[in-house]
């Protein structure tokens, strides 16, 4: 298939496309060929972005209905695009093609989402009575969008999750600068050109493209920004919130998932091959991904005998094929950096049982045994297709295991217990606990969001718009 990677694929101000002299090239992460030259935005440009949002925030106001019909507009001209965005995904991410285009379908769901809640947004009556001397009054809420939302999104899933940012601010009316990963911005800047297609009014949407040390503390100065929503790595996110001074700020950051296989569970041949799945599918490079694998002792050599030979099983290589299970990472310093953690646990005493092996950006799926909670592999975010197997003997000890992590984004476990499940979701320290699961499963319509080092705020579209407004209070002498 063929890509148009035309000049458009630049900076996009007040509904034009801006040239700039500079450019920053973005490469196809299997063939490390140059995929797309894409414009790079100076601080006149991100000046002109930031006014021409705050500007159309000021003077150009959508009714719900026309969010609503925009965003489903979109939806629909994302479906018959869905082809040509899931391979711009897989050529610039590296991710596999059917995982590609099993983004795109989310993303169209998460743009749905949007727009059904679009028409939703709403305060509350509030009980003023209650409070003595307060019976000539009345009061209730209302729910008014924020302003301009600089959106900041990572590589890993260039499609859902700048979904997840500019159809929730849209649908509450707010005005959006995307400032997109730079090793994938052409999935960004194809978003941006069909939502003005499905008839955003010019302003709404402004792009602007560049290095994240560069073009963050550009953004982070202007004050005409009322909010910043933030994917990406827990460093970038502290940093943002330390330079966000009193703005508003949702920070989904990273993680080192859990997730525990009891003795108990009822089909564990679904699980093992859940978690091996999960835990490689984009390379691991999810924020989610399964990462720590706690087994309990008595089925312990089963599962990695199980795990071992599917993992085994997928076929690394050529993202564009079909039959291929894993991609590349997104790049060759990122599974260097994979190898070194492997080869260094290794060297601190744990085990290997499949994998280990890497090819330029390709990196084998790898499952290490005999870890401790201390090595790399086990207490960072390992985000590579690298999986460690622990045993544990009783389920409230593994809890606490689980729990003593600096992150807390999502955990899963299975279990045909009723209780342990139970425990579990009101024990495990986490933004959401999946059971009979992984932590990678997440509905896009559902809250979403972690605790601790893994973020602040929650998405979702009916959480993203609560973030994305204000509740303002009305109160009235009768
Ligand atoms: P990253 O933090 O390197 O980059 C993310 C974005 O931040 C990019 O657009 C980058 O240009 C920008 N950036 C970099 N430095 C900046 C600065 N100083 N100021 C402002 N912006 C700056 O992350 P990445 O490598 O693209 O993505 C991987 C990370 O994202 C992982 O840690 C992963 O767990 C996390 N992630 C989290 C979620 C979630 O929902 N919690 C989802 C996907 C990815």
């Amino acid at each position: 298939m063929t890509i148009q990677t035309s000049n458009k694929q630049g900076n996009l101000v007040n509904g034009e496309w801006i040239k700039s002299e500079e450019t920053f090239l973005v490469e196809n992460k299997y063939t490390h060929e140059p995929f797309a030259h894409v414009a790079k935005a100076n601080k006149q440009l991100i000046d002109k972005a930031v006014t021409s949002a705050y500007d159309t925030f000021q003077n150009v106001k959508l009714t719900a209905t026309d969010r609503h019909h925009i965003l489903i507009r979109s939806a629909e001209l994302f479906k018959e695009r869905k082809d040509e965005i899931a391979m711009i995904i897989c050529r610039e991410a590296g991710k596999t093609i059917n995982d590609a285009k099993a983004e795109v379908d989310r993303g169209i769901q998460t743009f749905i989402a949007s727009a059904e809640e679009a028409k939703q947004i709403s305060g509350q009556g509030l009980p003023i009575h209650g409070q003595p001397g307060n019976d000539e009054k009345m009061a209730f809420s209302i729910r008014v969008p924020v302003g301009v939302i600089c959106a900041i999104t990572p590589f890993n899933f260039p499609f859902n999750l700048t979904a997840h940012k500019v159809a929730p601010a849209i649908a509450a009316g707010n005005t959006i600068v995307l400032k997109p990963a730079e090793r994938t911005p052409v999935t960004a800047i194809k978003i941006a050109e069909i939502m003005l297609k499905a008839g955003l009014p010019s302003g709404y949407i402004n792009v602007v493209n560049g290095f994240g040390k560069e073009t963050g503390p550009m953004l982070l100065k202007d004050k005409r920004i009322a909010m910043f929503t933030f994917t990406g790595s827990p460093n970038v996110g502290r940093e943002i919130k330390n330079n966000s001074g009193i703005r508003k700020v949702t920070l989904e950051l990273g993680s080192n998932s859990p997730n525990i296989i009891h003795h108990d569970t009822l089909d564990l041949k679904r699980a093992v091959q859940l978690v091996i799945s999960r835990g490689y599918s984009n390379s691991g490079q999810a924020c989610i991904s399964v990462q720590r694998i706690y087994v309990h002792r008595s089925i312990y050599h089963e599962v990695i005998e199980e795990a071992t030979k599917l993992a085994e099983s997928f076929t690394v290589g050529n993202p564009e094929l079909e039959t291929t299970n894993i991609g590349p990472m997104i790049s060759i310093d990122e599974a260097e950096r994979a190898e070194n953690w492997v080869k260094e646990a290794l060297e601190e005493g744990a085990h290997i049982a499949t994998g280990g092996q890497r090819e330029g950006a390709l990196f084998y799926p790898t499952i290490l045994t005999n870890v401790t909670e201390n090595m790399k592999v086990m207490c960072e975010e390992v985000f590579a297709p690298v999986i460690s197997i622990v045993p544990y003997d009783e389920i409230d000890e593994v809890f606490k295991r689980v729990n003593d992590s600096r992150f807390g984004l999502q955990a899963g476990l299975f279990t045909s217990n009723f209780h342990i499940a139970m425990k579990a979701a009101q024990k495990l320290e986490f933004g959401g606990v999946n059971i009979n699961d992984v932590s990678t499963f997440r509905a896009d319509i559902l809250p979403y969001g972690g605790i601790k080092d893994s973020g602040i705020g929650k998405e979702g579209p009916r959480s993203a718009i609560e973030e994305m407004t204000n509740e303002k209070v009305i109160t009235m002498h009768l």
